[in-house]
């Protein structure tokens, strides 16, 4: 289909206005694939935006069920879903609410064995994992493959984000020293979080994500910080490392 149809032009027509989108864009957004890991506190509002906005092909990955401590802050899921995968509750949801679009659900994790299957199609990689393992995997499979990824993690009450270019020329996850990756990554379960600074996360890297399927230019390797209790926003521009195990001139 190399047209919208007046379905499609009556649905889209907000962000058709726009000269960043336009029909042009609005045909880039169909024909892109995206893979989600994780259907949790960021993943949930990124496959909504991200399916709202007409992505035509969301992949999303998750190994967990609904749980009622899930609700504050996962806020498309309902009690009727709890002890339901995740990803079959989400995909349905998103599939209600875009018929136009293909959703794929997928229960499981992402690692160095499904990564293969996962990536096949992928034009986009959005980490929403709340997992470190799953980022180091997520990073060395894209990087072998040369797909960009976007990096997201929240707990309590702030959050960071990271872009990564398909070459990693503006460095990579594995470049990150171990003390950096796991800061603040003591996990959501153990340390708590506020629902909309999960939100706050999320809309980053679905607003980074529509930029790079629509052609914009992103920040690659900008560590940006969040913090949404005390109202304090930073950045840091990674620098690559000769050594890094994964990008670095000697592999
Ligand atoms: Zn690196």
């Amino acid at each position: 289909m190399d047209t919208l149809t007046d379905n499609q032009l009556a649905r889209y027509a907000r962000q058709l206005l726009l000269p960043q989108v336009d029909l042009d864009g609005q045909m880039k957004l169909q024909r892109s694939c995206v893979l989600v890991v994780g259907a949790g506190g960021l993943g949930c509002p990124v496959t909504q935006y991200l399916a709202g906005a007409g992505v035509g092909h969301i992949r999303v990955v998750d190994p967990d069920q609904v749980e009622l401590s899930n609700l504050p802050r996962q806020v498309v899921y309902t009690e009727a879903d709890i002890g339901v995968p995740k990803v079959n509750a989400l995909t349905s949801r998103l599939q209600a609410a875009n018929a136009d679009i293909v959703l794929e659900g997928r229960v499981g994790r992402f690692d160095a064995d499904s990564s293969q299957g996962l990536l096949d199609g992928v034009d986009l990689v959005i980490d929403a994992s709340d997992s470190n393992q799953a980022r180091l995997d997520i990073d060395r499979s894209t990087y072998e493959r040369r797909l960009p990824w976007l990096m997201g993690a929240a707990v309590q009450t702030a959050g960071q984000w990271i872009a990564f270019d398909p070459t990693r020329q503006g460095g990579c996850y594995h470049c990150l020293g171990s003390a950096e990756r796991d800061e603040g990554q003591g996990g959501c379960a153990a340390l708590g979080i506020l629902g909309p600074v999960a939100g706050m996360i999320a809309m980053q890297q679905s607003l980074a994500a529509l930029k790079y399927l629509l052609g914009a230019p992103l920040q690659w390797g900008v560590v940006h910080y969040a913090d949404g209790w005390a109202d304090e926003y930073s950045a840091i521009t990674l620098s690559a490392r000769p050594d890094c195990p994964l990008c670095g001139s000697g592999n």
